[in-house]
């Protein structure tokens, strides 16, 4: 395997992406999946990298955690450019957002719980899902205001079809009203909300390409809503990629502790090992082998990304006990 020397790789610093990893725990190998795919892609094409480390969820967010996050990407061998954010760090970009929506009169305080949203719409809502209609905005033209920073704020998002352009899946039509209806932008933490955050920090980033797991698909078509009231410039192209899932089917998630590289890096697993199964399913190699991060640009382009979302859109990826083997089998990587 040769890799590019990077010197060879093409330079476009008009194409920016972001690694926007939260630190709720180690990495699993469907988030390693994601990150290594974004990154080969995006330095396989010279595009920008930026890291970014979304930490606003206190009751989830570990202490160490963005640390941890960076010395695992370091380990893999996933490498940004330019200093990492931080979204704790520094509310006021989150607040300045805000400050916009209201002066339009776009947002409004409201305390209902999601039970309450529920019983008072009435209709029965998806597991899961709390859907705010317009009914429930209130009445008192007061309420629409950004002052009090500890309560829940919510976004008016009128009806109508928002289309994503995504480069893997091609256009995509959610409505927003239909799937959430007005938005929590602001939460009683008194920090922004994942939405709103991710589309400040897309825009202050500069970032011009999202590669990221298609569980956050229809978010894409939430956050393209936020960035257009907010009247942010052109839209994002997205890059939604499948999900990792366990043996039975479920999609792996932190959870599943035995699949965190942390857990793996202890039990001895080397960082090629790890990169050569993730490159294996999907499909830039025939079968698993150790693999430097460093080769996997070489091996990435669109037509690969392409190819492995039509595979797994019939048969998803799965992580099996055989791979599992295949990756702590230490004796073979010390012999290597
Ligand atoms: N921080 C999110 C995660 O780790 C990703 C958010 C995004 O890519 O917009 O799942």
């Amino acid at each position: 395997m040769n890799p590019i020397p990077s010197e060879l790789l093409p330079e476009d610093h008009s194409r920016t992406t972001r690694l926007a990893p939260s630190p709720t725990g180690d990495l699993h190998l469907g988030n390693v999946r994601s990150l290594l795919l974004s990154w080969a892609l995006a330095r396989r094409l010279g595009w920008r990298i930026v890291l970014r480390h979304e930490d606003l969820d206190q009751e989830r967010s570990d202490e160490g955690g963005c640390d941890a996050i960076e010395a695992s990407l370091e380990w893999l061998g996933i490498d940004w450019d330019g200093p990492a954010l931080r979204q704790s760090d520094d509310l006021e970009p989150y607040r300045a957002a805000m400050a916009r929506l209201a002066a339009q009169r776009l947002v409004f305080a409201s305390n209902l719980s999601r039970r309450e949203i529920r019983e008072a719409v009435g209709a029965p809502q998806g597991e899961g899902t709390v859907v705010f209609s317009a009914s429930l905005r209130p009445k008192d033209p007061a309420a629409f205001r950004f002052d009090d920073q500890a309560g829940n704020y919510r976004l008016i998002v009128e009806p109508g079809p928002e289309a994503i352009r995504d480069e893997l899946r091609g256009e995509r039509e959610f409505d927003p009203s239909e799937e959430v209806g007005d938005m929590i932008v602001w939460t009683k933490t008194g920090r922004p909300s994942y939405q709103l955050a991710v589309v400040v920090d897309d825009d202050r980033q500069g970032v011009t390409d999202v590669i990221r797991g298609d569980d956050l698909l229809s978010s894409a078509a939430r956050q393209q809503r936020l960035r257009r009231t907010l009247g942010m410039n052109g839209d994002l192209r997205w890059w939604h990629l499948p999900m990792v899932h366990d043996e039975h089917g479920r999609r792996l998630a932190k959870r599943d502790g035995d699949a965190g590289i942390l857990a793996l890096r202890d039990a001895g697993v080397s960082a090629d090992r790890v990169v050569g199964l993730v490159a294996a399913w999907s499909g830039l190699i025939p079968e698993p082998c150790d693999l430097p991060a460093s080769a996997v640009p070489d091996l990435v382009d669109e037509s690969v990304m392409n190819t492995l979302v039509e595979r797994e859109s019939r048969t998803p990826c799965r992580f099996t006990q055989e791979d599992d083997r295949w990756l702590r089998n230490i004796r073979n990587i010390r012999n290597k």
